[in-house]
């Protein structure tokens, strides 16, 4: 690596390792454990748009080993994720036009990506959000608070 590497970089790296300030793009790897790789996302409610990036670095494929990023109130959660069981992968394990789903990504599996971006205009800075993988069995474990701020 060059050693002139600007510091808003190096900063936004820190930044992100540490989920310190609120920022408006994330990406999250995951893998073929049942694990998101943080436990909190802390977002911007300035940002126009919030975007995440997620990529399944795991061996695994989506039947097995698949992953997305759902976001919801965290008292919808088990809900959400109960019915999305029953509509399949075929819908991301996402009952088709959940309206208590903020946004979700596909369901992904080994060396897949897939990207997402909403508005938080209608978000709260005061509810309480998780992140999760709707995926069967993942959600339980599999999830992690958002936080507007
Ligand atoms: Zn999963």
């Amino acid at each position: 690596m060059p050693l002139h590497r600007p510091l808003s970089a190096a900063l936004g790296c820190l930044a992100t390792a540490q989920v310190a300030a609120a920022t408006c793009d994330f990406s999250v790897e995951v893998n073929d454990s049942m694990s998101f790789p943080i436990a909190e996302m802390v977002a911007g409610a300035h940002c126009e748009t919030i975007t995440v990036a997620l990529e399944h670095s795991g061996q695994l494929p989506k039947e097995t080993m698949g992953h997305n990023w759902t976001l919801a109130r965290a008292a919808d959660l088990q809900a959400i994720a109960i019915e999305g069981m029953g509509a399949g992968i075929e819908n991301d394990y996402i009952k088709p036009d959940d309206p208590r789903v903020i946004a979700h990504t596909r369901i992904i599996g080994s060396g897949e990506s897939d990207r997402i971006s909403f508005s938080p205009a209608g978000l709260s800075t005061d509810e309480d959000y998780r992140f999760f993988c709707s995926f069967p069995g993942h959600w339980a474990v599999m999830t992690g608070r958002f936080v507007l701020q």
